[in-house]
């Protein structure tokens, strides 16, 4: 495993749609060791393959409940509202508060190539909306309705 740069906001590819993955091989687990890696060194909980500069349709997360790796992840269905605080590792220092779905149903593959449907909701259902964004070149802060300064909260960030 490795730890790989993530790269930041400003940069071209952040704003590319990634492509998704035609078959699952050992290139495909090798990049999601890396971005496990490289969420948890960043103290993330999620991460894109687009923040390392990898064009493709996956994706990782863990919001204390255990890593979910998620290969071509689609949101099936998304409804209900929450209001809450967002930021990303590729746009260092800045939160947001972003309205999301409360709750969605995504399907993705896992690193076996088993199709997974699973539904979240809260905090989880935020964090996969934000990665899943990244894949389609959408940034948090292109949904903000109004920023604020990282130093006066003491939250959990996205990534
Ligand atoms: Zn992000």
């Amino acid at each position: 495993m490795a730890i790989r740069y993530i790269i930041k906001d400003g940069d071209p590819v952040l704003r590319e749609i990634s492509k998704p993955v035609p078959e699952i091989t050992p290139r495909i687990h090798k990049i999601l060791d890396d971005m496990a890696e490289t969420m948890y060194d960043a103290e993330g909980v999620g991460l894109a393959a687009p923040q390392i500069a990898i064009l493709k349709r996956v994706i990782v997360i863990d919001i204390g409940e255990g890593l979910l790796e998620m290969i071509n992840p689609e949101i099936l269905e998304k409804d209900g509202e929450q209001v809450g605080p967002e930021g990303c590792l590729s746009i260092p220092g800045v939160l947001g508060k972003v309205k999301r779905a409360e709750h969605v149903k995504a399907r993705f593959l896992d690193r076996n190539g088993k199709e997974i449907v699973m539904e979240a909701t809260g905090f989880l259902a935020r964090a996969i909306q934000h990665e899943v964004d990244h894949l389609n070149g959408v940034l948090f802060t292109d949904l903000t309705e109004e920023f604020y300064q990282q130093e006066k909260l003491n939250i959990e960030t996205m990534n």
